[in-house]
């Protein structure tokens, strides 16, 4: 059996995103910039995409722009949010579990002279609204917090970190990559300015991002060229790719409700089953509102890679830490944040379910799983220590 629990890395595509992308990649292949009727008809799938896109999201097709990925549409914001602003401020305030595109775009701001504040967050993955306010000064220009979290699916109260950046004048942006399709998402309601998603978390295409700017928001340019997307982001648009992330988007939303209700379900199943199960387990962020399929568990006394290599051999695909990190040594500055140990941090894996999976599936990894725990206990100088005492 093969079971995929890395949805939070990347999904499938959908068939009929795929179906809909074809004709892009064939008969329909125009610049859409061009004037002439091949450029024109790639333009007007291009536009009927993007108002599917803002009708959903519940704002104007003309605040949108379309960026290669998640990442760019992370960087696009927060640096042209630190050029355009730069007279007003120098100051910066995320959270210290962002995803890299947001945190590492910070880093490298401080050394441009901004300064960044890190809020910290509980053992839950929550930011502290005081702690927010205090952070505040005169330079201030921009709040950047996650919506959700793609380490241990932590939903952050954006409506209310909204209201506290509107009320100061400060620009709000949120990274909205893991919620988009599985939360609500009305940037305009929730007080929103910038919001930044990617077509490949929700069963679209890989790289393929957006960018929403609310009507008045200033962005400083970031990349240089023609001009496509009203000057703001050139490149010639990537018409499959777009028309393919509406499509999928409209899917996503429109099965969202029961989609949550079921993936909860499947998650909590999972976690409690687990718990019967196996020993000396924490599952992370259990006390706060949670992403549907998203499961972070810690086995103390293991090394995760070497969970994640046994389940790979029984055909099971989950995460250490998240897909970004897995190739790095440290432990995750998620994990550290919320104040995992990091000897514990290490013992970390990430499940995240997606609409494919199935109650077989997480039963076949429910009988597979223990074992593989057990046997590598077995083997480990910690846990040994562990029992000795
Ligand atoms: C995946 C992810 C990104 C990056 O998106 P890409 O399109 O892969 O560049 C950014 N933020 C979060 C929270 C993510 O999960």
């Amino acid at each position: 059996m093969k079971v995929y629990l890395d949805n939070n890395a990347t999904t499938k595509v959908d068939e009929k995103v795929l179906e809909a992308m074809l004709p892009y990649f064939g008969e329909v292949y125009g610049n859409p910039s061009s004037m002439h009727g091949f450029g024109q008809e790639s333009n007007k799938a291009m536009e009927e995409a993007r108002k599917t896109i803002a009708d959903i999201l519940g704002v104007e097709a003309s605040e949108l722009v379309f960026t290669a990925s998640g990442t760019e549409s992370d960087n696009m914001a927060i640096r042209g949010v630190a050029r355009a602003y730069k007279r007003r401020g120098n100051h910066i305030i995320t959270s210290c579990i962002e995803h890299p595109a947001v945190r590492n775009t910070c880093k490298d701001l401080e050394k441009e002279g901004y300064e960044v504040t890190y809020l910290s967050v509980d053992e839950n993955g929550l930011v502290d609204l005081e702690e927010l306010k205090a952070a505040i000064k005169r330079e201030t220009i921009l709040i950047t917090v996650m919506h959700a979290n793609n380490e241990i699916g932590t939903i952050q109260p954006i409506e209310e970190i909204a209201k506290i950046a509107n009320e100061k004048k400060i620009v709000f942006h949120t990274d909205a990559v893991q919620s988009a399709g599985k939360l609500k998402l009305k940037p305009k309601e929730m007080g929103i300015d910038l919001l930044t998603i990617s077509g490949h978390k929700f069963y679209g295409p890989k790289g393929m991002g957006l960018l929403y700017i609310k009507q008045g928001t200033r962005l400083g340019k970031v990349i240089t060229g023609g001009g496509q997307e009203r000057k703001r982001r050139p490149g010639t648009s990537d018409v499959p790719g777009i028309v393919g992330m509406a499509t999928a988007l409209k899917a996503a939303v429109a099965h969202q409700e029961e989609e949550c209700k079921r993936l909860s379900e499947l998650r909590d199943y999972f976690e409690e089953e687990l718990l019967k199960k196996v020993p000396e387990i924490v599952i992370n962020a259990k006390g706060a509102p949670r992403l549907p399929g998203t499961s972070s568990v810690t086995f103390k006394y293991l090394e995760g890679e070497s969970i994640l290599l046994s389940l790979n051999y029984k055909g099971i695909a989950v995460s250490s830490g998240s897909a970004c990190s897995s190739d790095e040594l440290q432990a995750s500055h998620v994990l550290l944040g919320i104040g995992i140990p990091v000897e514990f941090a290490h013992g970390t894996i990430r499940f995240s379910l997606g609409k494919y999976n199935t109650k077989e599936e997480i039963d076949y990894v429910l009988a597979e799983l223990p074992p593989i725990i057990e046997r590598l206990r077995m083997i480990s100088p910690l846990w040994g220590e562990f029992v000795n005492k």
